[in-house]
């Protein structure tokens, strides 16, 4: 109530007021209690009689004002909450000095009841709620605050901004600035009810906190303008990501005392330090995305470069591709061979995802999973690779090919999930193979994102006989400490080292230390992209366990797969 009918200007909601009385003794007609009734018939009356009946009442934020009656306990009140809720002190008659002291202690006015009648108390009472709404205004925009939404207002944005710029300067990290422009505000506000205005910017904003991160800053600029300020942002594609959770939540209607309002929002985005070193510069480069974006219609979102406009749309249309894809199953997997380094047999396969899309052709997994990943497509995606590949291994062995692994890659997304586990539970199942059949491929950035869950999760896998593969290793942390903490079985050589292997004295120092240290660690390794005969040679002198890599055959079909098992079978070494 009070927050309400206080803030709403002066004369406005005091109709309906709830009103506290302290009084100080039995009602009789013309007390306080009694013209109250008179001046405002819509309004209701609470009285109490105690100090601490008075504290307790005025503590629930149900009342609008509070009117004392002369008596012992009411200077005290006054003392107590004054600065809370406006406080009308009455007197038998007026009595100057005491005056003084009760307007010194808070009170919004002073009245004696000597010739007070209804007339006078009501036009009192709107003054007093009307000077306690604007000095709460003001000591809020003290504290940078903007009263009407409860978010920070434009000072408070600018300095923090200001300091959010120096400080992401010294870490070098990048800040995002988000201008949210909600066209329904100013139709709203053009209706003149105040109430339903406040409603509104208390609705958008409670949504925009909702959408954004706690350390991030969300601010009212003015009218239907927001702005929302993010900080370590990881790039364009982050940041357009908040914009398209903000635009969902603002999208929903929003109900104020009963009627819908629809929003009508479009939000331009500049990122520090790339769109701009300055408050000012970023805000307006913001702002004038914002106004294109507003302009292509309501509802979308744009960024101050067009370069960047251009790649995150075509980000956001091979999204809408990749979804696409998934529901028609138009994506496919894909078998490396995997061999025995010393024999040359093939000793199982690593499934690699494959989408050939009708109108964008064949799409590398380096393009879309990335996508998937941070959409969350990847979850179902991965999912439905760990069913088919084990699906696929199931026909190898019931078509006589026994012995093989099949290696599937996971990546961060999925070991935090819970649910992995019953995935590859029901698949095994399903398949009726051994969890000893599959191998998951894990990469040292995918286990640095939650290493605790990572340790935990996979460790569990491990135990259950799934085998664990470092993949990609020597190319992110390459902590060696990671060896040990994980649960791993295999470790996969890093194209890049095995690429200059022959010719390069330092890759062949580094492929021979991992092989060293795995070794002695107990773990077997596989080299990734074995492109040469004296590639392998190599590894073979150095006691890599198995390799992979064009030489033995790119990713192909399962009906290609097979075939090469044939021959691998047949006896002939198959890595000639
Ligand atoms: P990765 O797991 O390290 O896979 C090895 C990549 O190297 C594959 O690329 C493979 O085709 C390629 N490759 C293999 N041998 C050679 C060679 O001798 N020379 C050269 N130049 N390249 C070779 P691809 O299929 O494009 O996959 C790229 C990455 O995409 C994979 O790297 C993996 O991280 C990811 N990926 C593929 N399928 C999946 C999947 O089902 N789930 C997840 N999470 N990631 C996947
Ligand atoms: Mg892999
Ligand atoms: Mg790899």
């Amino acid at each position: 109530m009070q927050g309400v009918s206080s803030l709403s200007g002066e004369g406005d909601g005091a109709a309906g007021a709830s009103w506290l009385v302290l009084a100080a003794g039995s009602r009789v007609p013309g007390d306080s209690v009694d013209l109250l009734e008179q001046a405002f018939p819509a309004g209701r009356v609470h009285c109490v009689s105690s100090l601490a009946d008075c504290l307790r009442e005025a503590g629930t934020g149900a009342f609008d004002a509070l009117i004392l009656e002369p008596g012992e306990p009411a200077l005290e009140v006054l003392a107590r909450l004054a600065g809370e809720l406006p406080c009308l002190f009455l007197q038998p008659c007026y009595d100057g000095s005491e005056a003084r002291r009760a307007l010194e202690l808070g009170a919004q006015d002073c009245l004696g009841m000597e010739g007070l009648d209804a007339p006078r108390l009501r036009r009192c009472l709107e003054h007093a709620l009307g000077r306690h709404a604007r000095e709460r205004l003001a000591s809020m925009h003290a504290e940078g605050r903007d009263t009407a939404s409860g978010l920070a207002d434009r000072a408070a944005l600018n300095a923090n901004m200001d300091r959010s710029i120096g400080l992401a300067d010294r870490s070098a990290s990048m800040l995002g600035l988000l201008v949210v422009d909600v066209g329904a505000v100013d139709d709203i506000a053009g209706s003149g009810d105040l109430r339903e205005v406040q409603g509104v910017l208390r609705g958008i904003g409670r949504r925009l906190v909702e959408s954004t991160r706690r350390t991030d800053l969300v601010a009212r600029m003015g009218g239907g303008q927001f702005a929302v300020l993010l900080h370590e942002i990881d790039g364009d594609f982050a940041a357009s990501r908040v914009a398209e959770e903000i635009l969902a939540a603002l999208e929903k209607p929003l109900e104020v005392d009963g009627r819908e309002h629809w929003l009508g929002t479009s939000i331009g985005i500049a990122l520090f330090p790339r769109d701009g070193q300055r408050v000012e510069t970023l805000l307006s480069r913001a702002g004038a995305a914002g106004e294109r974006a507003r302009h292509r219609g309501r509802g979308g979102y744009a960024f101050h470069s067009e370069a960047v406009n251009a790649k995150v749309r075509k980000r956001v249309t091979l999204e809408g591709q990749l979804r696409r894809a998934m529901q028609r199953g138009g994506l496919r997997l894909a078998y490396q061979p995997k061999v025995s380094a010393e024999l040359g047999t093939i000793t199982g396969a690593e499934a690699l995802l494959r989408w050939s899309d009708p109108e964008l052709g064949d799409v590398p997994p380096v393009e879309f999973i990335p996508v998937a990943e941070e959409t969350g497509l990847i979850v179902p995606l991965g999912a439905w690779v760990i069913r088919e590949a084990t699906a696929q291994l199931a026909r190898w062995k019931a078509a006589g090919f026994h012995g093989l692994r099949m290696m599937v890659n996971v990546s961060a997304r999925q070991i935090e999930r819970d649910d992995l586990r019953e995935t590859l539970v029901s698949a095994l199942w399903e398949s009726d193979l051994d969890p000893r059949d599959l191998v998951l491929e894990v990469t040292e950035s995918a286990l640095l994102e939650n290493e605790s869950r990572a340790i935990e999760s996979l460790g569990e896998l491990a135990r259950m006989g799934l085998g664990i593969a470092l993949d990609d290793f020597g190319t992110g942390y390459s902590s060696l400490s990671f060896l040990k903490r994980f649960p791993l079985e295999w470790v996969k050589i890093d194209r890049s080292f095995v690429q200059d292997l022959a010719f390069d004295p330092d890759d062949a120092a580094i492929v021979t230390a991992i092989l060293s240290i795995a070794r002695q660690l107990d773990l077997r390794v596989i080299a990734e992209g074995v492109e040469t005969a004296a590639q392998r040679d190599f590894l073979v002198r150095h006691g890599c366990d198995e390799i992979q890599g064009f030489l033995i055959s790119p990713a192909v079909s399962p009906e290609a797969f097979e075939a090469q098992l044939r021959e691998s079978e047949s006896g002939h070494p198959f890595a000639a």
